[in-house]
């Protein structure tokens, strides 16, 4: 029997209470700022922006209960009732002992690495996020990434995406030696691979593989409701158990877990470290207090941690998870519907798209990606974000471009921040995007830092833009 998919409008599971006005702007004066801003939308002012898909992370809106929580968070400085409230869902949550309070996922890993770390020591991870990597090697220690192989093609059609490759793990564990392994990292789900998620099966075996040659397992879970979501709808077995189950299941497989509450925390601001083990968790706590705060509070206000107490329930709401993932697909299928090259399948947090492919005539030495950009902020007001050579280039020593592997261009959904029909706005816009698919100059960058370019460099348009009249 065939199935007959009607495409049904995807009604928010919310209403609105309060609004926060947004500015229509013309094209003409998109064009006057974003020149004025070098062609980087990290500099536009965010009053310019008509939709902010430049990051999910921080960019939520927290519900009226949450509200609600922050007017009544205790500000005292030690043992804060909103400190036992946070502490009480977390142990909850992750079946672990010792909880600790960050101001976010950085200072988390800053701490948990700076003690695991240092020269010598191995870290191997399915993918470190850019800060994972970056804690792990200001320690002097050395992050790896083993995907697999096939997990690498854009286009392949797999249902955990963003799984470790086990075979490696145990190759690289015999290579340097179970001694100089300081830990393996499971994201969940893994953000620098496209929001793709990690099965359960996989989490399980990485923590066989742990046991037996008494590895550390910490699991990056910014994502894990999202991550949730996909187990709960594609792995056998799970098909009965509640999201808040399966991430139950998924963080009890861990001997730490490290999250950026600006993602599934649903707060603006925030971060934890949760610990098995007493005598690492007394080296983080000496730690955090030296650099975040006292214990019953991290880098946090009383009133945060009661936000993230109660964002941290709601994330797992079933009607939440439902929306919040078929919103992202209904993006990125429609997008590949209307001939737009997609990273395939989507996650759950972002689309990215292919902007070689999209523009095949820009060369990447004029970063196709950084010019989709650029036309998604002109043409609709759209910021989002390149993941390619701007971001990931080097140079040799001529000075010529080393182009990243791939140039890629990433819309990030916020949670709970835009309609369906802001949704389908972007998809119009994207009609203009194809009109422009035969151009055959990009962008060169006029000034860039040492390190982390893409936040500050400044670009010229290599033919300057003809502004409309409007
Ligand atoms: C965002 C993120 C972090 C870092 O968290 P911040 O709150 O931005 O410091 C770490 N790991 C992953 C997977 C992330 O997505």
């Amino acid at each position: 029997m065939t199935e007959v998919k009607k495409q049904r409008t995807l009604a928010e599971p919310f209403k609105i209470k309060m609004v926060e006005p947004l500015k229509i702007t013309t094209e003409a004066y998109r064009i006057k700022v974003l020149e004025k801003a070098g062609y980087n939308p990290f500099l536009l002012s965010s009053d310019d922006v008509f939709i902010d898909l430049l990051t999910d992370s921080g960019t939520g809106a927290m519900s009226d209960k949450q509200w609600a929580g922050i007017m009544s968070g205790d500000e005292s400085y030690a043992g804060a009732r909103s400190w036992e409230h946070l502490e009480a869902v977390v142990k909850e949550l992750t079946g672990m002992p010792y909880i600790l309070p960050t101001h976010q996922g950085r200072a988390a890993e800053r701490i948990l690495y700076g003690i695991l770390g240092g020269p010598g020591k191995i870290f191997i991870s399915n993918t470190h996020f850019d800060t994972t990597r970056a804690n792990i090697e200001f320690t002097g220690a050395t992050a790896i990434d083993i995907l697999p192989d096939n997990a690498y093609d854009p286009e392949i059609d797999l249902p955990f995406k963003g799984n470790i490759d086990t075979d490696k793990l145990l190759g690289l564990i015999k290579q340097y030696g179970k001694e100089n392994i300081a830990a393996v990292i499971m994201t969940v789900t893994n953000n620098s691979s496209g929001g793709q998620p990690v099965s359960m099966a996989n989490v399980k075996a990485a923590r066989k593989i742990c046991d037996e040659h008494q590895i550390m397992m910490v699991i990056d879970g910014c994502r894990i409701a999202e991550n949730s979501y996909f187990v709960k709808h594609r792995e056998a077995g799970y098909q009965d158990k509640t999201y808040e189950e399966i991430a139950k299941e998924m963080l009890g497989l861990g001997d730490a877990f490290v999250m950026s509450a600006k993602k599934d925390g649903l707060v603006n601001m925030g971060g934890l470290l949760t610990l098995k083990d007493a005598t690492l968790a007394q080296k983080c706590t000496n730690l955090l207090i030296i650099s975040e705060g006292f214990a019953t509070y991290g880098g946090l206000a009383g009133r945060d941690m009661e936000a993230m107490a109660i964002g941290l329930k709601e994330v797992f709401d079933a009607d939440y998870l439902h929306y919040r993932i078929k919103s992202t697909g209904y993006l990125g299928e429609h997008l590949k519907a209307k001939g737009i090259p997609v990273v395939w399948p989507i996650g759950g947090h972002a689309v990215y798209i292919d902007a070689k492919k999209l523009y095949p005539n820009i060369p990447v030495e004029e970063y196709p990606g950084q010019a989709l950009v650029c036309d998604l902020y002109i043409k609709g007001g759209i910021r989002c974000v390149e993941i390619g050579s701007v971001m990931f280039g080097k140079y040799d020593e001529q000075g010529k471009l080393i182009p990243a592997k791939n140039e890629l261009v990433r819309l990030a959904i916020p949670r709970r921040v835009y309609t369906q029909s802001h949704i389908d706005y972007v998809l119009d816009i994207f009609d203009d995007i194809l009109e422009m698919r035969s151009q055959h100059h990009g962008y060169k960058i006029t000034y860039e830092p040492p390190f982390l370019r893409h936040f500050t460099a400044k670009f010229e348009k290599m033919i300057p833009l003809a502004v409309p009249a409007n």
